[in-house]
C-alpha cells in the first residue's frame, strides 16, 4: 500500500488525472492511495481517516471514475454530518471533476430547496447531503434512488453522534441493495461497526490507523501544570508558539466560558470567541464563518462541538483540559495540520499530575510516546515531577 506513490498507479482515467495535476495534487495522500484502487473496484470499503487528509478525493475520485456522465440520474449519493461538511465535500467535488461532464447537487438543510431541486431535475449524477434534507427530498419525490450504485457515509462517526442513525438506515434501505457502499469514519466504535455489518458486504477496511496519520502530520507535547497555573502556562504558549489560528479545548461549557472571560480582556474583541452546545446554531454558524475568514484567532470549544469544526487555517490545538475520552484526543488533534496548509500543526496537552494515567491512555491510543513542551521563561512553574506513566513501549501487536 505505502509504495504508491503516484496517481498514476491508482487506476485513475487519463482526464481525471490531468485535473489532478491542474489544482496541484502531486501525489496521493497515505488515504487515497489505501483507498482508492479497493474503492474503484466496485468494492464496499471502510476508510479510517479524518478531515484533512485526503479523505474526500479518497472516496470521490473513484465514485466520479464509475459514475456514467451520460446518464441523467442520481447514481451516487454521499451522506455527511453537516451543511458545512457536505458544501466542503460538494466543493472539493466540482474541484476534483473540473471540466469532466458531471452534475453534482447539494441536499442541506438551511438552504433553499428551489434550488437543489432544480439541479436534481437538472440530471444531476452525484448528491451530497445532509441525512435530514436527504429524507425530505426523497419524500417529495424529488430525489429518486433507483439508479444509485454508490453510497458514501462521511464521517459516519459524528453522523451517529448526531443522531442520524434512523435517518441514514432509512435513506440506505431505499438504495439498491447491489450498491457499493464506501463508509469514511475518524473512528470505529462499535456502533459504525454495527452500522457497517448491516449495511455492507463484505467491506475491505484500509490499512491505515488513524494513529499513523496524526502522528506523520502534527508535532504533539505534553506539559505538566498545575490546575490553578493552566491560564497562566496557557498565556505563555500562546506567546511562545504565536499561533495563527488555536483552538483551546475545554471539557466542560462552564470552563469554556470562563477562558473566555478570561480572555476576552487580553485580546480584541472579535478575535476570541467560544463555541459549545448551548450556543444556538445561527451563532455556531457565525464562529465558524469568522474563524474560515481568519478574524477569529481564538476559539475555545467543547469536544462535541468542537470536533464538528473544519477549517483549513487551524496552526495550534491546545488541550487546556485533556480529553476525556481518548477518541476526543484524535477528533481535537485532528482539526489541525491539514494537507492543504503550509506548515504542520502543533498541538500541546496540558497534563496535571494527577492525569497522568490518561495521558498514557492517550499515547497507547495514537501509539506513540509525546515529547514533554518546554516553556520558556516560565520558571515559577511549580513543576513538581513528570506524570508517572510507562512510557517505554506501547502497543506493537
Ligand atoms: P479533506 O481531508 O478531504 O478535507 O482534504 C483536505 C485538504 O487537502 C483539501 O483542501 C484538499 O483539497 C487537499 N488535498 C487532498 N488531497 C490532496 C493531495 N493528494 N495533494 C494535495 N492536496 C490534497
Amino acid at each position: 500500500m505505502t509504495d504508491v506513490t503516484t496517481f498514476e498507479q491508482l487506476g485513475l482515467h487519463a482526464a481525471t488525472l490531468k485535473q489532478l495535476a491542474t489544482i496541484g495534487y502531486e501525489k496521493p495522500s497515505p488515504i487515497q492511495a489505501a483507498l482508492i484502487p479497493i474503492a474503484i473496484t466496485g468494492k464496499d470499503c471502510i476508510g479510517q481517516a479524518r478531515t484533512g487528509t485526503g479523505k474526500t478525493a479518497a472516496f470521490m475520485l473513484p465514485t466520479m471514475e464509475q459514475v456514467d456522465p451520460s446518464l441523467p440520474r442520481v447514481q451516487a449519493l454521499v451522506l455527511a454530518p453537516t451543511r458545512e461538511l457536505s458544501e466542503q465535500v460538494y466543493a472539493e467535488s466540482k474541484r476534483l471533476a473540473g471540466n469532466l461532464k458531471l452534475k453534482f447537487a447539494l441536499g442541506v438543510g438551511g438552504r433553499p430547496m428551489g434550488r437543489q431541486i432544480d439541479d436534481l431535475r437538472g440530471g444531476a449524477q452525484i448528491v451530497i447531503g445532509t441525512p435530514g434534507r436527504v429524507i425530505d427530498l426523497l419524500k417529495r419525490g424529488h430525489l429518486k434512488l433507483n439508479d444509485l450504485f454508490i453510497a458514501v457515509l462521511d464521517e459516519a462517526d459524528r453522523m451517529l453522534d448526531i443522531g442520524f442513525r434512523p435517518d441514514i438506515e432509512r435513506i440506505l434501505k431505499q438504495c439498491p441493495a447491489d450498491r457499493q457502499t464506501l463508509l469514511l469514519s475518524a473512528t470505529l466504535p462499535p456502533e459504525v461497526m454495527k452500522l457497517a455489518q448491516r449495511y455492507m458486504v463484505e467491506p475491505e477496511s484500509v490499512d491505515l490507523s488513524e494513529d499513523r496519520v496524526v502522528v506523520d502530520t502534527i508535532e504533539q507535547f505534553y506539559v505538566t501544570v498545575d490546575e490553578d497555573r493552566k491560564t497562566a502556562l496557557l498565556l505563555r504558549v500562546l506567546a511562545q508558539e504565536k499561533p495563527s489560528q488555536v483552538i483551546v479545548f475545554t471539557r466542560t461549557k462552564r470552563g469554556a466560558d470562563k477562558l473566555l472571560e478570561i480572555f476576552s480582556k487580553r485580546l480584541k474583541s472579535g478575535r476570541i470567541a467560544a463555541i459549545h452546545g448551548d450556543l444556538p446554531q445561527r451563532k455556531r454558524d457565525q464562529v465558524i464563518r469568522d474563524l474560515r475568514s481568519g478574524e477569529l484567532r481564538l476559539l475555545i470549544a467543547t469536544d462535541v462541538v468542537g470536533r464538528g469544526i473544519d477549517v483549513s487555517g487551524i496552526s495550534h490545538i491546545i488541550n487546556y483540559d485533556i480529553p476525556e475520552y481518548c477518541d476526543d484526543y484524535v477528533h481535537r488533534v485532528g482539526r489541525t495540520g491539514r494537507l492543504s496548509s503550509d506548515q504542520n500543526g502543533r498541538a500541546v496537552t496540558f497534563v496535571t499530575l494527577a492525569q497522568g494515567g490518561e495521558l498514557t491512555n492517550i499515547e497507547k491510543r495514537i501509539n506513540t510516546v509525546l515529547p514533554e513542551y518546554k516553556v520558556e521563561g516560565f520558571e515559577a512553574f511549580r513543576k513538581k515531577e513528570r506524570p508517572t506513566r510507562n512510557i517505554k513501549k506501547f502497543g506493537g501487536e
